[in-house]
């Protein structure tokens, strides 16, 4: 955003026409509480240590000062709120937007050059909170805080989050009356696939046209960045370079005709980026909850988290959000629905992805195509989303087979490890509910010399079991001692002998010892809102920034403790989410 004139505030709800942002200042947060900071954040944005502690920053973060806005002279940069659409559990759900968050400024980072637009959630009404307050509760606020951090650490792309604030005054009425809260998130674009929706639905073509160049000379890079075009055979393809395992290279090739124009390269990225965070979704075990195209990023960012949650056992048929009754947002579901979301997106796109190279653009602005030059427009467009498709399947498999791999500790992918190891691990998880997270992160442990003989093997199973340990019991030591002879194999083939030290390192590396699962998070909420307690949220994001720690020197019996069995009870939780 650059700087505005004296922008007319206006208040009220209304449907937005030509725009898709109304200015809108933050409400006043009597008595604000700082309550966490994420040290990363404060990195990533350039911002100094200690910065935190002073008047300016913790007015900004609260909602009580406009920093880049001068009232007086009335200039600079007022804080706005975005306008999307979305198609919510499947049906179109019209107008949405900013309902409580609102944008203040951009920032550079003059180290890294990276840029971000500042926002806070939870800071009051907007012109998009059609009937709810605009705000946040604590209990929301902490999950989404953590969860951005913590993603963020484990290399998954996602939004991010700087400060919490509490806001004491402030009460929200929920289930129950709760304490308010805002959390201070960043992005390099709060672009979602439901911006894309509204215009379409609005008809809105220059406007469509105008948003494709933003989001591909501002936020995806520059038109030189995109992929190269499918049918594109030289060595430079982003098809030869990044997905490199299994690839079905003869489904991406073109058809000989050339189909591609710059738009369509656009929505490729669009598709390439979310095919890799939804991989390594899966990879890792998270789920968002509530994967509507409004929350879904343009950049493939992990987005808006609600009733978002990680595996605790093994169970593809989960989904965390109590709502979900047809499973549409389930483990299971994501990459499909991401894919159904990505359709909505190349529909939304069609008119510019399927103009061909060499239209002249102009075209597409003037009203009244012939019927015989659209059906053709159309027909691209399919043809065009269909080939992004085996892209999208490719990309994701490439991504999720490259995590599988350094998760179980090998240096290559086989075609025979994706049933043998990466298949018949999550089966034997599954039918013995072992947890997904232990399985890894102490499979790092595993010395070669340990799996000499099948009982060997068996004790080393017993490792993979909590506490308890599962009522089949038998059985499941010889299913994970039959798959541990496998894999052993391979870990042999790919580090040869006398290697155990250096594989344990690079496993730690992509395997956590923490999660905040949804118990965790369900303890450090109860904890927080007791205030005596809560120095437990300093701990705690200790291991969510460092989550591949052995140990943190904040409290060893309650590390080992979070890091442990799941307890009874408390596993595979749902989250209503009225947040
Ligand atoms: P979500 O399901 O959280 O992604 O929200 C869907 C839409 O509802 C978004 O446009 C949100 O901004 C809006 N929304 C959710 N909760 C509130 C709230 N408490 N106040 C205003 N708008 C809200
Ligand atoms: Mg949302
Ligand atoms: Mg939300």
């Amino acid at each position: 955003a650059d700087s505005h004139k004296a922008p007319r505030e206006t208040l009220g709800p209304r449907l937005v026409k030509g725009a898709l942002y109304t200015y809108v200042r933050p409400e006043i947060t009597h008595s604000p509480e700082l309550l966490a900071v994420s040290a990363r954040a404060m990195k990533d944005l350039g911002l100094a240590e200690g910065e935190e502690k002073s008047d300016d920053f913790k007015s900004v973060v609260a909602g009580n000062n406009m920093i880049g806005w001068d009232d007086e002279n009335e200039e600079g940069v007022y804080p706005w709120a975005q306008c999307y659409g979305g198609y919510q559990f499947g049906q179109w759900a019209g107008q949405l937007g900013d309902g409580r968050a609102i944008s203040l400024f951009e920032t550079t980072n003059p180290a890294t050059n990276n840029r971000y637009e500042i926002q806070l959630k939870g800071a009051g009404k907007t012109p998009y909170s059609r009937f709810a307050d605009g705000k946040a509760v604590l209990r929301s606020s902490i999950r989404e805080f953590v969860v951005s951090e913590y993603l963020n650490a484990i290399s998954i792309p996602s939004t991010r989050a700087l400060a919490l604030t509490l806001c004491p005054r402030s009460r929200v009425v929920r289930e129950r009356v709760e304490p308010g809260a805002i959390v201070t998130r960043f992005a390099p674009s709060w672009l979602r696939l439901g911006t894309f929706d509204l215009i379409r639905m609005r008809g809105d073509r220059p406007l469509m046209r105008q948003l494709a160049d933003y989001s591909a000379e501002n936020v995806l890079g520059g038109w030189e960045a995109l992929p190269a075009k499918l049918s594109d055979p030289s060595p430079d393809s982003p098809l030869n370079t990044e997905t490199t395992t299994g690839i079905p290279r003869d489904t991406l090739e073109g058809s000989g005709k050339d189909i591609e124009n710059r738009y369509a390269r656009l929505y490729r990225e669009v598709v390439r980026r979310n095919a890799k965070t939804v991989a390594a979704w899966q990879a890792y075990g998270f789920m968002n909850g509530v994967l509507n195209t409004d929350n879904t990023s343009l950049m493939g960012l992990s987005i808006d988290f609600g009733p978002f949650a990680f595996l605790d056992t093994f169970d593809p048929t989960y989904t965390p959000n109590h709502d979900d009754h047809s499973l549409r947002y389930s483990y299971r579901n994501q990459p499909t629905i991401i894919w159904w979301n990505l359709v909505r997106f190349g529909e939304a796109l069609g008119e510019l992805i399927g103009s061909g190279a060499g239209v002249d653009k102009e075209q597409f602005v003037e009203k009244g195509i012939q019927e015989d030059e659209a059906k053709e427009l159309v027909e691209r467009a399919e043809n065009l989303i269909e080939k992004a498709g085996e892209e999208y399947k490719a990309v994701f498999m490439g991504e999720y087979k490259r995590l599988m791999t350094l998760r179980l500790g090998l240096k290559t992918f086989k075609d025979s490890d994706f049933e043998e190891l990466f298949s018949e691990w999550l089966d034997l998880m599954e039918a013995h509910e072992l947890d997904f997270h232990h399985c890894f992160r102490r499979m790092s442990g595993v010395k070669l010399q340990d799996l000499e003989s099948d009982e060997a093997r068996k004790d080393v199973a017993g490792r993979f079991f909590a506490k308890e340990p599962p009522r089949d019991e038998t059985p499941a030591r010889e299913r994970v001692a039959k798959w541990l002879k496998k894999w052993g194999e391979r870990v042999r083939e790919d580090w040869g002998e006398g290697k155990d030290g250096e594989r344990e390192t690079e496993m730690a590396k992509v395997n956590p010892k923490f999660i905040p699962r949804s118990w965790v998070l369900d303890e450090l909420i109860e904890r927080v809102e007791k205030k005596e307690e809560r120095d437990i949220l300093q701990g705690v994001m200790k291991m969510t920034l460092n989550p591949f720690e052995e140990s943190w020197g904040w409290n060893e019996s309650e590390e080992e403790r979070l890091c442990g069995d799941v307890p009874k009870y408390k596993g595979m939780m749902q989250c209503s989410c009225s947040s």
